[in-house]
């Protein structure tokens, strides 16, 4: 069944996801009441700069605004910046605000993205975690007093950390409990590569360790013990080992919660409340499966889809998503996704040139390609994952293909 259409929309948060919703409302038509609850106090901002121009110094703060207080104006929204959400009332259609306040709504967005994961006991001064600008200004004016860095986490974020601070003159360790860089996300052989280009760039890599400790002295981090017993002297560490959706404000609300809040396939998850960007689960009928994406773009996206489905046009939502990484002179964009145990074939250039793209295949289809400073070629390619065409590397094996 339909949801009616809405005349007072309450969305949570204000970041990447809920401004896309807010302003896809507004230029679809949506005139009734729209407000934006958000935990920070900043306006929207972008997060991608943070790992990257933000804590190199390139960029000011004020460049990672998404919009100016006139485009903000436009939206004829209200924001409530500074408050959390701490509650839903999903039968009196009500979100509760700390300090009180309820919040009524006839249909409600969430968009609260995700919080950095923690290790035990890393609430020590100089151990940082990077997810908000106000982390990203601390972190920054910390590496600038040269100290020697641990990064605990060689996802993406670790590694542009690592990347970063590196090229700041920094003396940086990045450690990880798997045995490759960025495994999760690009897979073995590509994740090798991520790997080197950290050597080759002075990085020290510690990997299939897990941290077992920190050890302070009045209450600073002053080194890292791994699991093999090794210490690393550290001023500063970073800790990236992840994110957990923001949803502890729904528990016991009623809202089917997983691996974030689960939808279906048009981003909803009970009749007039949806879920857009970090936070959301949903099917994605491309893939024929759930999932939930921290990527920038997929939030923009996803927020246009629900604004689309708030305002009754039952759409699907069927993205092929798309990432990008940014270490040292490595321009690394990618579309789809990247199953463990995908084949990995290089379509364009070499590996050993670091300018290629690689296609992953997954149950004979191209799941993902991935491109190395390879943009032009990559954006063609693009459409394989589209087409869901042959595996590449599967036809190489069952010697259908030409060599
Ligand atoms: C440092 C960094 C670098 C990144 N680099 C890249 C990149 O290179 N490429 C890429 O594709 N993606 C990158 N990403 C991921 C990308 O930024 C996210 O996918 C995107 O920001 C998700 O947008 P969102 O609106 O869903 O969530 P977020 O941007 O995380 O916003 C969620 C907001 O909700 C607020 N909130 C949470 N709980 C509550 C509550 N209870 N009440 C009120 N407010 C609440 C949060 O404080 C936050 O402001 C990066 C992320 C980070 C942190």
């Amino acid at each position: 069944m339909r949801d009616a259409l809405p005349n007072d929309v309450v969305i949570v948060a204000a970041s990447a996801a809920g401004l896309a919703t807010a302003e896809a409302l507004r230029n679809k038509g949506y005139d009734g009441a729209l407000t934006l609850v958000g935990d920070e106090l900043h306006l929207p901002y972008d997060r991608p700069p943070l790992s990257k121009q933000i804590l190199s110094g390139a960029w000011e703060p004020e460049r990672v605004r998404l919009r100016d207080q006139e485009a903000i104006g436009k939206l004829y929204a209200n924001f409530r910046l500074g408050r959390a959400a701490v509650g839903l009332d999903l039968p009196e259609r009500r979100v509760l605000l700390d300090g009180g306040d309820p919040l009524g709504f006839d249909a409600l967005v969430i968009a609260t993205g995700v919080t950095a994961r923690r290790l035990p006991d890393d609430d020590l001064a100089g151990v940082h975690v990077l997810r908000t600008l106000d982390d990203a200004l601390g972190l920054r004016a910390h590496l600038l007093g040269g100290p020697k860095v641990v990064v605990v986490g060689a996802g993406f974020l670790g590694a542009e950390v690592a990347a970063v601070a590196r090229t700041m003159g920094l003396e940086v360790t990045l450690v990880d409990p798997l045995p490759v860089p960025m495994q999760r996300q690009v897979g073995d052989r590509i994740g090798e590569l991520v790997g080197q280009m950290h050597r080759d760039h002075g990085v020290e890599l510690r990997l299939g360790l897990g941290v077992t400790r920190f050890e302070e002295s009045a209450g600073r981090v002053v080194a890292v013990e791994l699991a093999d017993g090794t210490k690393l002297d550290a001023d500063a560490v970073v800790v990236a080992v992840g994110s957990t959706p923001a949803t502890n404000w729904l528990t016991g609300s009623g809202l089917p919660l997983g691996n974030g809040v689960e939808c279906d396939a048009n981003c909803r998850a009970a009749p007039g409340i949806y879920a857009a960007g970090d936070v959301a689960s949903w099917h994605n009928p491309h893939f024929d499966r759930r999932m939930r994406i921290e990527h920038r773009l997929n939030a923009a996206e996803q927020g246009m889809a629900v604004a689309a489905n708030l305002l009754g046009e039952d759409r699907p939502f069927a993205p092929v998503p798309y990432f990008w990484s940014d270490q040292y002179d490595a321009s690394i964009q990618a579309y789809g996704i990247f199953p463990e145990g995908a084949e990995v074939t290089v379509l364009h250039g070499s590996l050993d040139d670091r300018k290629f793209v690689a296609a992953y295949g997954h149950e004979g289809k191209v799941v993902g390609v991935l491109g190395w400073n390879s943009h032009r070629e990559l954006r063609k390619l693009r459409q394989l994952v589209v087409d869901r065409a042959p595996d590449p590397g599967q036809r190489t094996a069952e010697g259908r293909q030409e060599p």
